[in-house]
């Protein structure tokens, strides 16, 4: 046993010595330092993104604003617009041609979304274990619909501000207008282009937009994407023209909307911006419920279900043209049905004064006149706390055929009830129920992350889908206790984080595998361990409301996060985010083995009985075993026994005692005291299995039974990144131990989390051998034949 030896030479001069050696460096072979900074990776800090991650005096972004006038044909599924776009140039550059977005071309049939999709193998469809993993028959008809699919913008004129044609070159998803003379820094060019395209079939084609069809035979229009749009050209990457292969999503510039858009005078349409022209698109009732709404505690009814199912049945041929203003907004979007149910209520706090609104056919009912509008308002009153107050005077919720997208103002989501085929009974799951909660409020709190803190989409998915999925985890603790929520949990993410199929959080939108756990899961856990274990709540928080303040109308790039989190929390994280965001590795900390250390008392008679205690404690050797009863000369003949049988190697000698009062008589009294204190020592090794570094949180149960945590800082690691011992002192000795027993740093295996190692329960299912022989063709062949169409019975 290692304690014997270390008594032998833990001397009492030697104490102070023996510390300070434990507080040394531990020799480290095969050195990689997690701690090392970042700056080798991030760019330069600029006068426009300084170093601390804020805007810097010198920051500049440009500016679109647009006028659209559009028309939608319910019949012929087309929409058809003409819009002025009016760009400013702020940034210090001369640019002698524009490009612009044009996402619908996604829907072209040799688009290279198209062309590029593949599977993930051969052996995927062939051999799929479920219906996850194989070919569908959605799967089937979208991959034969697509490239049948007439799809992609038809544009007309291109001119400028006095009408004169303007050259343009149209490079799949985007398109480059050649301006006569370079717009100078400073300046600003109008320009018009004239457009139409046919609107995709959601559940057909998908997308994240698109038309429902109902078995009333009446549509629900979800339109966005829907205009072209200008692409953003900024300070670290220039024109953001990345083409859209349909995963990174949009890079925008903030600017005002002015739209009028024509639809049947039956349709109710939801849009971003105020509607300007209630009179013209409202009925005199309607108005009125709006009025009520603004400052009702429930929602209000604006138009009811039995308005809804009454206009459901006829089609006007007329039309409406309804008129939105948006201010200084990042993108537009609206949806249009005479199928509309519509609730409206008001929520006032601080700077906020917001109407949240909910549109949803009868499909959706009852759960959405329960949940979404009350979720709207949620979801601002908690988003406000962590980041800043909701600027805007809308937010609302549409359900329509789009499982969930969101647009400044406005968003879209899927979960409905299901209704019995045969009874018309209507009833929801508990994953509905919280579907709908849920994706309310990720993606009106999109509106935050990326409509307000404007990053880029196209290239970094986790800057919004990460930092929002993180909020919304937040908001959703706030909604109920026990709220069953799919992820953020540390726990929840440790089979991702163990298994191959991984790139690195910062990795492009388009090269992300295992979107939903990389963009999404995995960077709302880093968050949440940042903000529980590394940082704490205050640091934490007053951290990521500084980055939310800083970047609110600005477009913020990683590095910008990074260093925002560092500079408002006053903490080093380069290790973190080094290990989370630019790494696969794992957290998994497993406890090797513990030594156990008394200080020597140096009394021979105290010292000697327990080395012989120690002694007596070794098992018995096999031999002594069976040698027991062998008979032995000494026993026949005992005058052949002397001193040394009767006295073994611990027997205390005056000459020893002598020599320990002389010390005890040398030592200074702190030194006396320090020997009477009786402290337990444990040397503890932990080894570093994952590779990614953390804090430790330890905790220490003692003979008594009591428990205390000690929680130890990631920098624990910084001289050794795989393996360190650390030496904990307890008043009683210790029985157990355990590293992170509360499950928050996202361990990946916390069957090596304890000393002693604990059993792990788990259950087994026991299957009934198949049948010998195989399936019985000659009875199958022998089996009375049914009348074909005839149901199963259930
Ligand atoms: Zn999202």
């Amino acid at each position: 046993m290692i304690r014997l030896i270390f008594r032998a030479t833990f001397g009492l001069a030697a104490l102070g010595l023996s510390v300070s050696a434990l507080a040394a460096e531990p020799a480290n072979t095969g050195f990689d330092d997690k701690f090392r900074q970042l700056e080798e990776m991030l760019p330069t800090p600029t006068t426009i993104r300084t170093a601390s991650g804020a805007p810097g005096a010198a920051y500049w972004q440009q500016r679109a604003d647009y006028r659209i006038r559009a028309t939608l044909d319910e019949s012929r599924r087309t929409l058809t617009g003409l819009e002025t776009i009016t760009y400013h140039n702020n940034s210090p550059d001369a640019l002698s041609y524009l490009w612009v977005q044009l996402d619908q071309n996604i829907y072209k049939p040799n688009s290279d979304a198209r062309m590029t999709s593949t599977v993930p193998s051969r052996e995927a469809w062939a051999n799929a274990k479920d219906a996850d993993a194989g070919l569908k028959f959605e799967g089937l008809r979208s991959t034969l619909a697509g490239p049948a699919f007439e799809g992609g913008f038809n544009i007309g004129a291109v001119k400028d501000g006095s009408g004169r044609p303007l050259h343009y070159v149209i490079n799949r998803t985007m398109m480059r207008i050649d301006l006569p003379q370079p717009l100078k820094a400073g300046g600003r060019v109008a320009f018009s282009i004239e457009w139409n395209y046919k609107i995709n079939e959601q559940k057909v084609l998908g997308g994240r937009a698109g038309y429902e069809q109902f078995d009333d035979k009446n549509d629900l229009f979800e339109i966005a994407q829907w205009f072209p749009r200008m692409a953003a050209y900024y300070d670290t990457y220039g024109w953001q023209h990345k083409q859209f292969l349909g995963s990174g999503e949009f890079t925008l510039e903030f600017g005002d909307y002015d739209v009028q858009i024509t639809v049947p005078a039956d349709h109710i349409v939801a849009s971003t911006g105020e509607l300007q022209n209630p009179g013209d698109v409202l009925t005199a009732t309607q108005r009125d419920r709006l009025r009520q709404a603004k400052t009702a505690k429930t929602p209000v009814i604006i138009v009811t279900q039995l308005e809804a199912e009454a206009a459901e049945k006829v089609r006007s041929t007329a039309s409406k043209t309804w008129h939105f203003k948006a201010k200084n907004v990042r993108d537009f979007a609206f949806a249009s049905s005479r199928k509309f149910i519509w609730d409206a209520q008001g929520f006032k706090k601080d700077s906020t004064d917001v109407m949240a609104m909910s549109y949803y056919p009868k499909e959706g009912n009852p759960l959405w006149e329960k949940y979404s509008t009350q979720a709207i308002i949620h979801t601002i009153d908690q988003y406000n706390k962590y980041s800043f107050d909701y600027p805007y005077p809308t937010a609302i919720s549409v359900n329509g055929p789009v499982g969930g997208m969101e647009y400044p103002m406005i968003s879209f989501n899927g979960p409905r009830p299901v209704k019995d085929k045969k009874t018309g009974a209507i009833t929801y799951s508990k994953r509905s129920k919280y579907g709908l909660i849920g994706v309310v409020i990720h993606e009106v709190g999109h509106n935050y992350f990326p409509m307000i803190v404007n990053s880029d989409e196209r290239q970094w998915t986790w800057m919004d889908e990460g930092l929002n999925s993180f909020v919304q985890y937040l908001a959703e603790q706030a909604w109920e206790e026990n709220y069953p929520q799919s992820r953020g949990e540390p726990r929840a993410i440790t089979s991702y984080m163990r298994s191959r199929d991984q790139v690195p959080i910062m990795t492009n939108s388009e090269s992300v595998v295992q979107f939903g756990f990389n963009a999404y899961a995995k960077p709302t856990t880093a968050l949440i361990v940042l903000r529980e274990t590394v940082l704490g709540r205050e640091l934490f928080d007053f951290a990521f409301r500084e980055y939310a303040q800083r970047w609110k109308f600005k477009r913020p790039t990683p590095s910008d996060f990074f260093r925002t989190m560092e500079d408002a929390s006053g903490t080093d994280l380069d290790w973190f985010w080094r290990g989370w965001f630019y790494t696969i590795d794992n957290v998994d900390v497993s406890i090797d083995g513990i030594t156990e250390m008394n200080v020597s008392t140096k009394n021979p008679d105290v010292e000697k009985a327990w080395q012989r205690a120690q002694r007596d404690a070794q098992p018995v050797s096999i031999t002594d075993q069976r040698n027991k009863g062998t008979p032995r000369r000494v026993d026949a003949h005992p005058e052949l026994k002397d001193f040394y049988n009767a006295n073994d190697d611990f027997t205390v000698t005056n000459k020893d005692r002598n020599k320990y009062n002389e010390s005890v008589g040398e030592l200074e009294d702190w030194q006396k005291a320090l020997l009477a204190q009786g402290k337990h020592l444990y040397l503890v090794d932990f080894s570093n299995i994952g590779g990614l570094v953390t804090p430790l949180v330890l905790e220490v149960t003692l003979a008594s039974g009591k428990k205390t945590i000690e929680r130890i800082p990631a920098e624990v690691w910084r001289y050794n990144s795989k393996k360190i011992t650390k030496l904990i002192v307890t008043d009683e000795p210790m029985t157990g131990l355990t590293q992170d027993p509360y499950w928050e740093t996202a361990d990946t295996d916390t069957s090596n989390n304890s000393w002693p190692r604990k059993v792990m329960p788990s259950r087994v299912e026991l299957f009934k051998s198949r049948p010998a022989g195989g399936e019985d063709m000659m009875s199958d062949y022998n089996t009375k034949l049914k009348p074909a169409g005839e149901k199963p019975a259930e």
